[in-house]
């Protein structure tokens, strides 16, 4: 059974104390509120993620992850972030290959496979993004650029380490737009990348890995984004922030 994950990208968004707020009327919410099996994962701005951590606690629910790392193991790297220092921290994920880091920082295929491993060897989940910018869609080569990003970034993996990585498909166009796939255009992307990964690994580890929607999610829309059968979940940005809005999110799956 893989699991369902709501995880909120919070980006470069809130001031410290704002953040705690954030933490606390979820975290309260999803405690009188939630009753299904969902894995809630708050992926707050670096200079957070202990605060929040410790704020969160031994809840079971709720986890906390970072929005990038390092490549590198450790150094000269003024201003990164090691995969190593987050494993220090307790920090059990990290989302890797985000379109703003693809698009802004030029992370590339290359790249985020060497960051995929190093998250793994440090023992983090990665939650991977893939997805299409819209010239690619009105092309109708989504399909093919979707695989490519998955094959570049993963398929060097043995199926075991392939096993701890979370997918997120987050078409560009519908990235803080307000624009939002529909579910089957959603659901056709996830079966698309699940049977690409059951055509290299098999059927079984494909099966197993979670794929989360990307791209304007909300409460009203989160339902039916999360009834399709290969979509095991949402990486929600601009909705994160509002806590009434995320517990719904979290509720149209739990
Ligand atoms: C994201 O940043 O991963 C995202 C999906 O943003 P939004 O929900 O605001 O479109």
């Amino acid at each position: 059974m893989r699991k369902k994950i709501v995880a909120g990208n919070w980006k470069m968004n809130k001031t410290l104390e704002e953040a705690g707020a954030l933490a606390a009327e979820v975290m309260g919410m999803v405690a009188d509120e939630v009753k299904g099996n969902v894995r809630v994962v708050f992926c707050v701005p670096f200079p957070y993620l202990l605060p929040i951590k410790n704020q969160v606690g031994n809840n079971t629910r709720i986890a906390v992850g970072a929005q990038n790392c390092s490549e590198h193991e450790a150094g000269a790297y003024t201003g990164e972030v090691s995969a190593a220092m987050l494993r220090s921290m307790g920090i059990p994920y990290v989302i890797l290959g985000h379109s703003e880091r693809r698009q802004y920082f030029g992370e590339d295929g290359k790249l985020l496979a060497k960051k995929v491993d190093i998250a793994l060897k440090y023992g983090l989940t990665p939650i991977f993004c893939c997805g299409e910018p819209l010239d690619v869609r009105e092309k109708n080569e989504h399909e093919k650029l979707v695989k490519q990003q998955v094959e570049e970034a993963l398929f060097h993996l043995d199926s075991a380490s392939l096993e701890k990585v979370v997918i997120a498909y987050e078409p560009v166009w519908a990235i803080g737009t307000g624009k939002t796939a529909s579910a089957q255009q959603a659901q056709d992307m996830h079966a698309i990348i699940r049977r690409h990964l059951a055509s290299k690994y098999d059927k079984s580890v494909a099966d197993n890995i979670s794929i989360l929607y990307g791209g304007s999610v909300n409460a009203a829309n989160a339902k039916e984004l999360f009834a399709s059968a290969d979509v095991d979940g949402g990486l929600v940005g601009g909705a994160s922030l509002k806590s009434r809005e995320f517990t719904e999110i979290i509720k149209a799956i739990g």
